[in-house]
């Protein structure tokens, strides 16, 4: 393993950020071994949560997910420290107060979280301490995957095959970057907290959220579930290059939750992957599942090297189109985010969204075509709401995806591919099964007639026990002239496309 420092210390603090748990865990390794005794703090930043709305899925998820981590840490007699505070101001108070000349943590790649942990080291150093990262999110961060000119790469494909000829030189060999932390060999060093410092999770109510939030049908929080869940899937991996693209199967891992707050260890997941590519079962789904987890790295490799897509189109000529504005973007917008654009897959994906924080990858694809290249509606907009909803929401894959299907980023889809809400419909969802799991107004229609309800005749929608616009709305626009309206307003960036 590689290491930052050199030094021992006395004491030391770990601060656990998008990577709550207690195994596989490189800062935590790394302080139990150069340090006597070790704190572990979590900090509720006020600068973050006052944005959020009061029933915030996220909250409610990384919450249950503290209480596992406090209640092992009790078992290894110590015990979390749970702050609600600013974190710039906090970690460096606590760690005075602790003692402590190190802090330990584990690199987070975002724009917002890079200042802030450029204020800590700053605040930490006036005090004589210091914050001390590690790699733990990504397998390859930010520069170790480089064009053989020595470049970041800005196409997946190259991208993906330079990063599995690092990880996988050779065959039946890994590089140490697939290595786990046993944070275990050191568990005695945990410290027992002095009396002056209290250890208690706050409840939500303590921290401004609503309590009890329901987290989604589909999540349970914290370390021990991302396993279960991890094995669950593992088990189903052969079926996974064929189910992934259908909503209405349980065909892909789910587990995006726990890769965004690292519940689960980005080299646990890559590991069992690779285990499963060469035991030969299930070795093409695997393989293909690992490929998603590479794009996860591949957008966090595009966000650090070129930040402004947090804002601006990665392909600048791009910022030129023209979207929709006024009342009537307005509009379209609202219906689009409560699944009212009359597309029904479009709707029951919206739906999925609004009711349990999840969405399948194939409709973030559909709803987000939908929003941009139907509704001529600018990208950011879907991009911020998807940001509010999504309980795996992560900067980098959110802005990447977004702008991959805007045709506005680094490797996106061709401007002129524009998804039709109905074929896609009828290829993914060809029985009408996710449909009908959040539009029960549509459950009598067959598998044929439910893609397109307006098509059918007021005596089979009668029958059916539906009335346009009453029951089910009718759709906001027609597919074929927004096609070519797009086509239109996208004509601004051919030229350099
Ligand atoms: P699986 O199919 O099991 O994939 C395994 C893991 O690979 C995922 O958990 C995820 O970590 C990663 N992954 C898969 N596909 C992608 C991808 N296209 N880009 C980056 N990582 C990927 N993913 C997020 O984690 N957070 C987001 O905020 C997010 N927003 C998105 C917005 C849009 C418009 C689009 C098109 C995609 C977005 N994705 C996002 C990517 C993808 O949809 C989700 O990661 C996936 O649906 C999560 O389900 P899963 O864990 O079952 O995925």
């Amino acid at each position: 393993m590689t290491q930052s420092a050199a030094t021992d210390f006395d004491t030391s603090l770990v601060w656990f950020r998008r990577d709550l748990r207690l195994y596989d865990h490189a800062a935590l390794y790394q302080a139990l071994r150069k340090s006597k005794a070790v704190f572990c703090v979590f900090v509720f930043d006020k600068a973050i949560l006052n944005g959020l709305p009061a029933e915030d899925r996220r909250v409610a998820f990384i919450h249950a997910s503290l209480l596992e981590l406090d209640a092992e840490l009790r078992k290894a007699g110590s015990a979390l420290i749970v702050l609600h505070d600013d974190a710039v101001s906090a970690i460096p108070r606590l760690a005075s107060r602790l003692g402590a000349r190190a802090v330990f943590a584990n690199r987070d790649y975002e724009p917002g979280a890079k200042e802030r942990d450029a204020q800590v080291t700053c605040a930490l150093e006036a005090q004589g301490q210091q914050l001390i990262s590690f790699k733990d999110q990504v397998i390859f961060e930010t520069d170790e995957v480089l064009s053989l000119a020595g470049k970041p790469f800005s196409v997946f494909t190259p991208y993906k095959r330079a990063w599995l000829k690092k990880l996988l030189p050779e065959p039946g060999w890994h590089s140490d970057d697939l290595l786990s932390y046993p944070v275990d060999q050191h568990a005695d060093r945990f410290a027992r907290l002095p009396f002056s410092v209290t250890a208690r999770v706050p409840s939500l109510d303590e921290i401004g959220f609503k309590t009890p939030v329901a987290i989604g049908t589909d999540f349970s929080a914290g370390m021990a579930s991302a396993t279960k869940s991890l094995d669950a899937f593992a088990a189903r991996i052969a079926a996974y290059d064929h189910d992934r693209d259908f909503p209405a199967i349980d065909g892909t891992s789910r587990l995006s939750v726990h890769l965004r707050f690292g519940t689960l260890s980005i080299r646990a997941a890559v590991r069992r992957a690779v285990e499963l590519m060469r035991t030969g079962e299930g070795a093409n789904g695997a393989a293909t599942w690992l490929s998603e987890l590479i794009w996860r790295e591949f957008f966090s490799m595009i966000m650090h090297h070129h930040p402004h897509v947090a804002t601006q189109a990665f392909k600048p000529e791009y910022d030129r189109i023209t979207w929709e504005g006024g009342e009537t973007a307005e509009r379209l917008f609202h219906a689009w985010c409560h699944g009212q654009t009359g597309y029904p897959l479009v709707d029951a994906a919206m739906l999925q969204l609004n009711r349990t924080g999840f969405m399948h990858n194939r409709l973030r694809m559909l709803t987000a075509s939908f929003l941009v290249k139907d509704l001529g509606t600018d990208w950011r907009w879907g991009e911020r709401y998807f940001a509010e909803k999504l309980i795996d929401f992560d900067l980098a894959s959110n802005n990447g995806g977004w702008q991959w299907v805007a045709s506005s980023g680094c490797d996106a889809q061709p401007y002129f591919r524009i998804f039709n809400p109905v074929t896609q419909s009828q290829r993914f969802d060809p029985d009408g099964t996710f449909i009908r799991r959040y539009l029960p107004a549509l459950k009598k229609l067959d598998a044929r007639e439910i893609h397109a309800p307006w098509l059918l005749s007021s005596s089979r929608l009668q029958d059916a026990g539906i009335c346009l616009d009453r029951d089910y709305p009718a759709p906001l626009i027609d597919h074929a002239q927004a096609r070519q309206r797009t086509l239109e307003r996208y004509a601004v960036v051919k030229s350099s496309s």
